[in-house]
């Protein structure tokens, strides 16, 4: 450190008036005695400080200490300049007021002619502007350490920072657990109130597990509606106890936006060491076993299994596979026959999607509908199949053949937008008068979404389409329900059909819902009939029309083409 050489006495005086003088008007000057005590303030101190130099004359440092400073801090001040050191450093202090300001010091001593310091001169300028800069670029610094760690909306960790935390859990503990979860039909909340309410039901939902979790477990958001808690353990019910405790926090209604809103949610589950070491492996398991929770039907947790990995991957492979069917022309319509029971003309047919993989062959409907449905694929692919049915059913007119076709419409087709449009426009560019078009909607479907499905079959049966509540008998609906749905056709499920020679019950059932039907001036069609005997026994209970094996299973284009010409009996329309 720089040491001044001690001068005389009188030179002593007049450099440091000379110091004074040339100090005075650029710094905040101040000198105490060796005891710290205050001898000189020049104005700017006063200003700075806001005390009188009365006020400050005779009186410490201690009067404009902030406390922002340890007592380590003033202890090492004190020893270098008690040495005889120059200081240098930059001290927070509080003024009159109570504002916090900061100086940038140095503190020269003055010695002896033994050395010792009999006076320190404190020289200082005024760098609160520069601090608060530089606090400002802390805490910038700060929030752009938050945008890299923490996730904005719900102000929990993210990817980055979860991933470093999970490999510190690896190293400090035994066991842990890595729990996936993904809320179930979130996309559906996205598609009907708009992504900002998503984000809003996001928010609550984060802020409804920071309230849950307990010390130690660590949760995180990964993007979109996906988070993953991490659960240390050392006896598995302390997993259970959380993912109880996830799973109970979503059976209460969420409020966003004054609406009431519930949601439920799939979790995987992984264990470190278990399953993997490795945090990436980890993560997808628990992902894979999260995603067959789903599969089972959602609002579950599943801990992960070998297999899961094949499963999924199969129905991966069928979701990508079926964004393509469309266009790689793997689709095609089978048609099965519907007859007279009496006269035994052909009067319908029903069109049944297959799908020709690949790799797998006739993949049938029973397997990929519901992952068209999940997927919304269904739209496109219902409306292909709506099309193609109405383009057959076209060609055969043309060749004066007057057969109904009918079509399967699932529900998610049923609730999506303009689905009446939709086929309005598909009649309508195929040139098919409506009343050729019949549409099967499964009973449980029009059961669940009784009011908007009345109101969309009620347009349908207004352009003239033909309407039947499919797979009756399932949903264990009331009858009386027939009376409010604005149908034509009442199809009996098949299990009645095969049940009804064994069971009275089944049996009378039928005899029941043929009455009821007829009473509301409304066709009964049996399918699944296989055999002579079920035939003549629906016959004998005035059942219209029949369908199923006995007359012919589905058959492709060609086929059915072939099956028409040779059987040649049909009835024709009204
Ligand atoms: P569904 O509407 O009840 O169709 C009747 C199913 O029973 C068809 O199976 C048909 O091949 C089968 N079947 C007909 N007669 C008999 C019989 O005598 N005995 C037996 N054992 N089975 C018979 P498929 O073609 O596998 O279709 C299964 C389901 O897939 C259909 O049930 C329908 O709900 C759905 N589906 C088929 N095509 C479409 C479509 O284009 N769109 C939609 N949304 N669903 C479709
Ligand atoms: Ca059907
Ligand atoms: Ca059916």
């Amino acid at each position: 450190m720089d040491r001044l050489l001690y001068p005389a006495k009188h030179e002593i005086h007049k450099e440091l008036s000379d110091i004074k003088y040339a100090l005075d008007k650029s710094s905040i000057l101040v000198l105490t005695d060796v005891n710290g005590v205050i001898t000189y303030v020049n104005d700017k101190f006063c200003a700075i400080s806001q005390y009188d130099k009365d006020e400050l004359i005779g009186s410490t440092h201690r009067l404009i200490n902030s406390g922002f400073h340890s007592k380590a801090f003033f202890k090492e001040l004190w020893e270098t300049i008690e040495k005889g050191e120059i200081w240098q450093g930059e001290i927070q202090n509080k003024a009159k007021d109570g504002t916090l300001y900061w100086v940038d010091t140095t503190i020269v001593p003055f010695l002896d002619g033994q050395g010792k310091p009999y006076q320190y001169v404190g020289i200082r300028n005024d760098i609160s502007a520069r601090k608060k800069i530089e606090e400002d670029l802390r805490q910038s610094q700060e929030n752009y350490r938050k945008l890299a760690h923490f996730d904005l909306l719900t102000e929990l960790p993210n990817r980055l920072s979860f991933n470093l935390s999970l490999e510190q859990m690896m190293q400090d503990h035994q066991t842990l657990a890595v729990l996936f979860l993904d809320f179930d039909r979130f996309k559906l909340i996205n598609d009907t109130y708009g992504h900002s309410f998503g984000d809003l039901l996001l928010k609550e939902v984060a802020e409804r597990f920071k309230r849950i979790i307990e010390n130690k477990v660590i949760v995180s958001r990964q993007g979109g509606d996906e988070f993953i808690f991490v659960v240390p353990f050392t006896d598995i019910q302390e997993v259970e106890r959380v993912v109880v405790a996830i799973l109970k926090s979503f059976s209460k209604s969420y409020k966003v936006d004054d609406r009431e809103i519930f949601i439920s949610t799939s979790i995987g589950i992984s264990l470190y060491p278990q399953h993997s070491n490795q945090v990436e492996e980890l993560i997808k398991q628990a992902d894979i076993s999260m995603y067959k929770a789903k599969q089972n039907g959602g609002n579950q947790y599943i801990y992960y299994e070998e297999k899961h990995q094949l499963e999924v991957i199969e129905t991966l492979e069928l979701e990508n596979g079926l964004r393509k069917a469309i266009e790689k022309d793997e689709l095609s319509l089978y048609y099965q026959p519907k007859v007279n029971i009496d006269s035994g003309h052909i009067y319908g047919l029903e069109a049944l999607v297959r799908w020709h993989h690949s790799t797998l062959g006739i993949v049938t409907p029973v397997d990929f509908i519901p992952i068209a449905e999940k997927t919304g694929m269904i739209i496109p692919i219902g409306d292909w199949v709506i099309r193609t049915a109405c383009e057959k059913a076209k060609g055969l007119l043309e060749q004066n053949i007057d057969i109904r076709i009918s079509v399967n419409v699932s529900m998610v087709q049923l609730l999506h937008d303009d689905f009446v449009n939709r086929v309005n426009d598909i009649l309508i560019m195929v040139g098919l008068p409506a009343k050729y078009l019949e549409l099967e909607i499964t009973e449980t479907v029009a059961m669940e979404h009784k009011e908007f499905t009345i109101k969309v079959l009620s347009q349908l049966k207004q352009m003239g389409v033909k309407l039947a509540i499919d797979d009756f008998g399932t949903g264990y609906s009331s009858l009386n329900y027939l009376k409010e749905m604005p149908i034509d056709i009442v199809k009996i499920d098949k299990s009645f059909v095969w049940d009804m020679k064994e069971s009275k019950f089944d049996l009378t059932l039928i005899e029941a819902i043929i009455s009821v039907c007829h009473s509301l001036e409304l066709t009964v069609i049996a399918e699944g009939v296989e055999t002579e005997e079920q035939y003549e026994l629906l016959r004998m209970k005035n059942c219209d029309d029949v369908q199923g094996y006995l007359l012919s299973k589905p058959l492709p284009d060609n086929d059915i083409d072939e099956y028409l010409c040779k059987t040649a009996m049909y009835v024709p329309l009204d």
